[in-house]
């Protein structure tokens, strides 16, 4: 497929399908899940997305509304299949872009290699899926290479996973790839870009997940001029009040002149936010009804499209 060449010299992005030029990737969810699998001894809450053909038929939905990529966040062996991405991807026309790294330790096996690891292992992991490819597609015909770190902060830095964190810091030092940082309701944000910062990642490779669940604007406004991308995704979640906090938040970063600074995504790890699945809007929403919401509310073209995917394709690329 043409659209998957390495001839161009256009900055890429690494999809599950091969690299792509960055202007090629259409509106994207910033922050999205489309496989995962179930884990044992992992907490029981954990989310399980596994039901192929569904979960398919609304990839489908989602090109057809317009949407073009998606990036996967659920890493290794808390639920990944690096393997059903590519299906996916390839059935669907739907460029996904998949990650390595480590989420919430609750959605691991208790005895994963990774949390008594030195941060040297860690950083010869990462950059191991994000070289050569994702472990569980090794020894497959295509092997699917990571395009993104993503890493998960607790509530409390004390809790947090020192060690990952700064193999994690070192492998996005090395190849210049994205951090996908999740927080918990943007707690920690201001200390994680002083961590990476000092370790030596650039402002321009982090991006802090869930930022509209903290949706103090001074402390958002900050943290643009600082430069990185934060991302928000609570349009479906309405224990978080997105009329009230997302949506005003939203419309007073761009009339500020942040609307490089933002990323939008829909975060439907939970199954019941499919439509196919559950009962929500599902993975289509993004190029439809929010889309069509930002138009209502006058946000101009150029943001928008800033919004549903210029920013976070260009730092995928390694662009500012
Ligand atoms: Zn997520």
């Amino acid at each position: 497929m043409s659209d998957h060449s390495t001839a161009s010299t256009s900055p890429v992005v690494m999809t599950v399908q091969g690299p792509i030029p960055y202007e090629r990737l259409g509106i994207t969810d910033a922050h999205n899940h489309v496989w995962i699998d179930p884990i044992p001894g992992a907490d029981p809450g954990s989310p399980v997305l596994n039901q192929f053909d569904l979960i398919l038929a609304e990839l489908v939905e989602f090109r057809d509304r317009g949407g073009g990529c998606i990036l996967d966040c659920q890493p290794g062996a808390c639920g990944r299949d690096g393997n059903k991405l590519l299906q996916l991807s390839k059935a669907s026309g739907v460029n996904i872009v998949a990650c390595t790294g480590f989420h919430r330790k609750k959605y691991y096996a208790p005895d994963y290699w990774l949390w008594q690891a030195n941060a040297g292992k860690v950083y010869d992991f990462l950059c191991s899926e994000l070289e050569q490819g994702l472990v569980e597609t090794l020894d497959t015909p295509s092997p699917v290479r990571a395009g993104f770190i993503k890493v998960a902060l607790e509530a409390a830095w004390a809790d947090c996973p020192l060690a990952a964190l700064e193999g994690a810091a070192q492998a996005a030092r090395k190849t210049g790839a994205v951090v996908e940082i999740h927080t918990e309701k943007g707690a920690l944000a201001e200390r994680a870009c002083i961590y990476f910062a000092d370790m030596g990642v650039a402002p321009h490779q982090l991006v802090l997940c869930h930022m509209d669940k903290r949706s103090d604007s001074g402390l958002h406004q900050a943290l643009a001029r600082f430069g990185v991308l934060l991302e928000y995704d609570t349009f479906y979640r309405p224990k978080y009040h997105p009329e009230a906090n997302l949506w005003p938040l939203l419309e007073q970063m761009v009339a500020c002149g942040y609307s490089d600074r933002i990323a939008l995504a829909t975060d439907m790890a939970e199954a019941e936010l499919y439509h196919s699945i559950g009962v929500g809007l599902g993975l289509a929403s993004l190029p439809g009804e929010i889309r069509e919401k930002l138009q209502a509310k006058g946000i101009p073209d150029a943001a928008q499209k800033q919004l549903l995917g210029t920013n976070i394709a260009r730092r995928l690329a390694g662009l500012h």
